[in-house]
């Protein structure tokens, strides 16, 4: 099953609506003029390398915007970084001098290094400049100052500049002086891309147009405990899928044979249960499901339903019954928000029931039915396999941020942005 039927497309504004219930953040606009002035831009620079090769540009690209939006308002522009975990000590090899002329490519404008930071090399740099360029600070984890957010170190960068820009949502997770300290001491706005994530995130779970559906899949209950117990009392339905949905289904009773399943986590998986019918959060466990004694790809798997799991069998599927099922439910809400694989997706045949609802998903969506967020490494993995992660309507490629996002928490560095 990958289709929608046109039946099922009760068209949404394509545009979202910004409620007043929304949270307001600062932007770049609240700044008035920047003419003239020099504004620090945290960027997320943190991108996979091999042999020196950037592998995935997608966290440059995602700032270019901003920088180049700043730039033609006249500001000089400020990139700061963290590249890896040098631990506050200065690593030849994390240098953010490999990501200037990256970045150059991506900005079409000339990039400077900036290997000392101090006010008179700023200044002298700044002089002997002799067309408009960038300026890239060198990776600021290699002071302890910055993952301590210490005030020193934050008075220190925020000398630089008249103004400061967050770009690096992934980051904002945590209360670093670049992502957090420094917007006490400065003007401070989201940046284009910032922002439209915040606005998405805002209309998935802070203000969403209801009834809401999230998926949580993946291995463990235990890594999502946080994130199930906020979404029951958040979201209308919660689909439970991957490993997870082995350990709710042993605690109500179902033999899951040598499937992955916490069963130290039993009564947790119950009282999960238990608060969503209290909250009204219906929970979709899999009616079916595909088994396999062996992991690997083309393994002999079969369909089974609950009480049919071999002793020797392993569940690394949802089955295809309980995904039409859900096709009928995801039809009729207007949000989904999805973190977490329905099966072993990165091995065939263990991907189908994650690339059915992705595909379900991605047609409601294009038809106007469905705002769908996702997030999370693995489900960005999983959503780009079945060649539908450009149809959802916002996709997020931070981590932890994303998750932390889903347990509900305030984001330090988001927190600060707020009007
Ligand atoms: P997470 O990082 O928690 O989102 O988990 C993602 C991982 O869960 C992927 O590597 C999947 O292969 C794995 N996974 C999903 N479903 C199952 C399952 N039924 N059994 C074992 N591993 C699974």
């Amino acid at each position: 099953m990958n289709g929608v039927s046109p039946a099922a497309c009760q068209t949404l504004p394509r545009l979202w609506l910004v409620s007043e219930h929304m949270v307001q953040f600062k932007n770049i606009e609240d700044f008035g003029t920047i003419c003239g002035k020099r504004v620090l831009v945290r960027a997320d620079l943190n991108v996979p390398m091999a042999n020196g090769i950037v592998t995935d540009d997608t966290r440059i690209r995602s700032v270019a915007p901003t920088i180049l939006h700043l730039m033609k308002k006249g500001a000089q522009v400020f990139v700061m970084s963290h590249f890896g975990r040098p631990g506050g000590k200065v690593v030849p090899e994390m240098s953010l001098e490999q990501l200037a002329q990256p970045l150059a490519n991506v900005i079409k404008k000339a990039v400077v290094f900036v290997a000392d930071c101090s006010d008179e090399a700023i200044t002298e740099i700044l002089e002997a400049l002799e067309e408009e360029a960038v300026l890239l600070m060198e990776n600021l984890r290699f002071q302890e100052g910055e993952t301590n957010n210490d005030p020193n170190f934050v008075k220190f960068i925020a000398k630089k500049a008249d103004f400061y820009v967050n770009e690096a949502f992934s980051c904002s997770h945590r209360a670093h002086a670049s992502t957090e300290g420094i917007a006490h001491l400065l003007p401070s706005a989201a940046g284009l891309s910032l922002e439209k994530e915040l606005t998405a995130l805002e209309n998935a779970l802070g203000n969403p147009h209801r009834p809401v559906c999230a998926v949580v899949g993946g291995a463990k209950v235990s890594s999502k405990l946080d994130v199930l117990t906020n979404l029951v009392e958040k979201v209308d339905h919660l689909i439970i899928g991957g490993g997870m949905a082995n350990t709710f289904l042993s605690a109500q009773g179902v033999d899951v044979g040598a499937s992955l399943c916490e069963h130290d986590l039993a009564d947790t998986a119950r009282n999960i249960l238990k608060k969503a019918t209290e909250q009204n959060c219906t929970i979709h466990l899999p009616t079916d499901l595909i088994v396999a004694k062996e992991f690997k790809a083309g393994a002999d798997c079969r369909t089974v339903g609950h009480g049919e799991v071999a002793a020797d069998e392993m569940i690394l599927d949802v089955g295809p019954a309980s995904i039409e099922g859900l096709a009928d439910m995801l039809a009729s809400c207007k949000t989904l928000i999805w973190n977490g694989p329905m099966g072993a997706f990165e091995i065939s045949p263990f991907d189908a029931a994650t690339v059915a609802l992705a595909k379900i998903a991605a047609s409601l969506t294009a038809c106007g039915s469905l705002i769908s967020v996702a997030g999370g490494g693995d489900t960005v993995a999983a959503l780009n396999h079945a060649g539908v992660a450009d149809q959802f309507t916002h996709i997020s490629t931070a981590g932890g941020a994303f998750l932390e996002w889903m347990e509900g928490k305030e984001l330090p560095g988001v927190k600060v942005l707020e009007k």
